[in-house]
């Protein structure tokens, strides 16, 4: 007689959870490097695109039974995986998280926009309709979650200034409404309770005069199109910018313009960029970093803070 299987191995597949209860996919050792705009990092342990906030709610907490660590995932514009992945589950929210509703008053609109819908469509739906506030998001990839968890912002600008509410799900899976006053916005940073899942924001906008916001709006894409490497895969700004300097600026004084490490280089055309060439690993992304960041020390004495989020195993 064989020996009995241990728990972990006789356990059926749709014993993982909530994966038995709902149709959605899930998959294995998912390549998390298809889902980040850098095209770097390893693999997922698990990975699920939820379809429901029942769904999202049920994976949450069946995560936190086995105290398993949980991610959410929005575009990954923001991230740089390490090579080995993510331990655990990552999730990340499906179409029926994408649905933005309307409702104007006068010149006020209020509106609840899906987490998962994308920044630069929401932010081409307001120009269209002539509602001001989030113009300078033209041009801003990834999520409307993921911006508002980083309080995405340029030009002067941020998300944190329009919006009112949050709704989400707590670290144990269940629905939660976050009001303006318990919202603690600062640069590139929105303090919220630990494993709080974003799933849609209240936005406030007023109208505005059409032309000039598709004015501001155009000056925005115009700004971009001239200094960012958008041919080559990136994650955005690497570095916050420091109190009353430019990181960018920082980092070309200190003559690294150009400096690559293995596949990962600092764009010629904007020293706050890392572009990754063809072959980087985040590895090499974070080799070119911590060259950096001592660089810029030694140098300068400004110890650079990272504005993209180093996640995972490395
Ligand atoms: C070419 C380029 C230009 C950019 N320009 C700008 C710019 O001008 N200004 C700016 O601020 N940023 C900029 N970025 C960075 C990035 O686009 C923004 O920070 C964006 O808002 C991140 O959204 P995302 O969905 O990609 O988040 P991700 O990168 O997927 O995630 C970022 C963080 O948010 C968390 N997260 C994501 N969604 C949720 C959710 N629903 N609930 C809870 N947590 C969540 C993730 O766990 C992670 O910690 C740029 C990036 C690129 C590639």
């Amino acid at each position: 007689m064989n020996a009995p299987a241990r728990e972990s191995e006789a356990r059926p597949i749709d014993d993982l959870g909530p994966a038995g209860r709902f149709s959605s996919a899930w998959k294995r050792d998912e390549p998390l490097a298809r889902h980040t705009s850098m095209r770097v990092g390893g693999p997922a342990d698990l990975f699920c695109e939820v379809a429901s906030d029942e769904e999202l709610g049920a994976w949450i907490a069946w995560g936190r039974e086995r105290a398993m660590p949980v991610f959410l995932l929005g575009g990954g514009t923001n991230l740089i995986v390490g090579d080995r992945g993510i331990r655990g589950l990552v999730l990340k929210l499906g179409r029926r998280f994408v649905r933005t509703e309307w409702t104007i008053e006068g010149d006020d609109a209020r509106v609840v926009v899906g987490a998962a819908a994308n920044f630069k469509r929401v932010v081409l739906d307001t120009l269209e309709r002539g509602f001001t506030g989030l113009e300078f998001g033209e041009g801003i990839p990834g999520t409307i979650g993921g911006g508002v968890i980083m309080n995405a912002g340029a030009f002067g600008g941020e998300i944190g200034e329009v919006v009112e509410a949050i709704c989400g799900v707590d670290a144990n899976g269940n629905p939660s409404r976050l009001p303006r006053e318990a919202l603690h916005f600062s640069y590139r940073h929105l303090a919220l309770p630990a494993g709080f899942v974003v799933t849609a924001l209240e936005v406030h906008l007023r109208r505005g005069d059409r032309e000039e916001i598709q004015a501001r709006a155009a000056e925005a894409r115009r700004r971009r199109g001239l200094r960012q490497p958008l041919g080559q895969p990136n994650a955005g700004s690497i570095w916050k910018n420091p109190p009353g300097d430019f990181a960018g600026r920082l980092i070309e004084q200190v003559g690294l313009q150009g400096e690559q490490v293995g596949g990962a280089q600092i764009s010629p055309r904007h020293a706050n960029f890392i572009v990754n060439t063809g072959s980087a690993t985040a590895a090499d992304i974070r080799a070119l970093m911590d060259l950096t960041r001592d660089r810029v020390w030694a140098a300068r004495g400004v110890w650079l803070e990272p504005e993209v989020r180093l996640v995972g195993e490395w």
